[in-house]
């Protein structure tokens, strides 16, 4: 029997549960990819993750020929147009089944159950697995039975629930009978996406497994303490390749095991937190699945929605630029701008100062970082930035409103990042490095609003808000 294996933001073979079970039914395998750049324009994704997800998309054709598995790069408008596309292709190739891992953004839960319901009318076997989480999304449940907005019960039922068996690995699978197809030319395509910071992200599902196995053998037990201060190379930056699915997260699980003498919730106090916040992704999965309204433009506290925004363009495209004359603020911008990764202690940060400081909508920033970010995730990005303008799940109280300035010195006391990334200020001496007294006279900018008075509006802002 032939099957068609459809890969999305599952760009390996190692731990690949469609992919693995496709192969144990399947003699023959075809797969494909669909390049859609209309949708991805409407979902405002950045160029270095497209980039991103074509030379990825190079290995995966290496990987799979050795399975003696074609992989065909369909360019096509958008979703709407995958529907047609995959029929015929699989009329075209005569394959009896389709698989695919899930995806739980709503356009992308719309198109599967389209797509699932109509192939099985047809009479096609269609099969979909779960594999960046591993409780499937809507299967814990609150003692009421409702589901979870808050993530530290979230995490005692992942942890209570857990089986041995969800924690097992699909092996690679062997090699199929060979087919009479040739794969696209996936480099020649690639290159027409390549950008200008391809080179600080190194792609290949070896390349992303040794430096996790690095990351947590060198870094894992200080993690805790290191994972706040951005001038230290502290975390892990595999989030680029968890989101486009190089590596699975279950494997990165289990490899936290193994240096914390096979345990997961007690143990190493730095990999213990490192597995939580994985656990933090597979919260927001779960958030954006069993409350769509998050990934269609809303926030998760209803109320928040009556909120009277700044529409204050200046301040909007001073934030964007990196200029608003707080440093900690203009680096953690800066950064993202020139990688395309930014620290997490900073996304907090430059997403409060947005959202509360500049009182500008939280979804302008949302947007700012899908068309920046290389590892730009519906989910957790819209988590992150709901959680700072305290619009979400779990959110941060309206009046616990970071101030830029003591975040400075608190996690970047000696001004590295600062100066790293503001080179204005390189001789600024560190003592008035976090606010400095005459800005101007280095190049810099002066503050775009007052710390404590845009505090204290926001504040306000959020109190006068009616609940019912
Ligand atoms: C406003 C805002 C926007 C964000 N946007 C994104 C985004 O678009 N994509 C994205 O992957 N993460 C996002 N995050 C979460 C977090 O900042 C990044 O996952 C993290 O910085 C990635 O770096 P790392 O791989 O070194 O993480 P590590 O600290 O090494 O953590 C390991 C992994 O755990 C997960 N993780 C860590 N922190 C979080 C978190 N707070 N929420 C969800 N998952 C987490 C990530 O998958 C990460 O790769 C956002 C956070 C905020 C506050």
């Amino acid at each position: 029997m032939r099957s068609l294996i459809w890969f999305r933001n599952d760009l390996r073979v190692d731990d690949n549960p469609a992919l693995s079970n496709c192969c144990v039914i399947s003699e023959e395998v075809i797969a494909v990819y669909f390049l859609t750049e209309s949708q991805w324009e409407q979902h405002n994704d950045s160029k270095a993750k497209k980039s991103f997800w074509l030379r990825s998309l190079v290995c995966l054709e290496k990987e799979l020929q050795k399975l003696n598995i074609p992989l065909l790069i369909i360019e096509t408008e958008n979703y709407d147009s995958i529907y047609a596309s995959l029929l015929k292709l699989m009329q075209q190739y005569d394959c009896k089944s389709l698989y695919f891992n899930n995806e739980y953004p709503v356009n992308e839960l719309k198109r599967d159950r389209y797509i699932y319901k109509s192939f099985k009318e047809i009479g096609f076997g269609v099969f979909n697995y779960h594999d960046q989480v591993i409780h499937p999304p809507g299967s814990l449940k609150t003692k009421a039975g409702g589901n979870f907005s808050v993530y530290s019960p979230f995490k005692r039922k992942w942890f209570e629930e857990l089986t041995e068996e969800q924690l097992a690995l699909f092996d690679i699978p062997s090699p199929k009978n060979k087919v009479n197809i040739e794969s696209s030319d996936v480099e020649k395509i690639s290159k027409k996406f390549a950008s200008k910071i391809d080179d600080l992200w190194p792609v290949g599902e070896e390349y992303i497994k040794s430096k996790v196995t690095d990351f947590l053998s060198t870094k894992g037990h200080l993690y805790k303490d290191d994972r706040n201060f951005p001038a230290i190379d502290g975390c892990s930056k595999i989030s680029p390749y968890l989101n486009s699915g190089i590596v699975s997260p279950k494997w990165c699980i289990l490899e936290a095991k193994k240096y914390n003498q096979n345990l997961l919730d007690e143990g190493d106090r730095g990999i213990v937190h490192w597995v939580s916040e994985i656990l933090w992704r597979e919260f927001y999965r779960h958030i954006i699945y069993n409350f769509p309204k998050v990934s269609m433009n809303r926030p998760f506290l209803d109320y928040t929605e009556n909120l009277e925004w700044s529409k204050n363009i200046e301040h909007l495209q001073r934030w964007k630029d990196g200029k608003t004359g707080i440093p900690i603020v203009d680096a953690g911008i800066r950064e993202m701008l020139n990688t395309g990764w930014m620290h997490n202690r900073l996304r907090m940060i430059v997403a409060m100062f947005l959202s509360k400081n500049l009182l500008i909508d939280w979804r302008e920033g949302e947007k700012f970082f899908m068309e920046h970010l290389i590892d730009g995730d519906i989910a957790s990005n819209n988590g992150g930035w709901q959680w700072s303008a305290s619009t979400g799940t779990d959110a941060a109280p309206y009046f616990r409103i970071m101030n830029p300035e003591t975040q400075s010195i608190k996690f970047d006391p000696q001004g590295e990042y600062i100066k790293k990334w503001i080179p204005e200020l390189s001789q600024c001496p560190i003592s008035e490095i976090h606010m400095p007294v005459d800005p101007l006279k280095y190049g810099y900018y002066q503050p775009i609003v007052d710390l404590k008075k845009s505090r204290q509006a926001a504040i306000e802002a959020f109190g006068n808000l009616r609940k019912d």
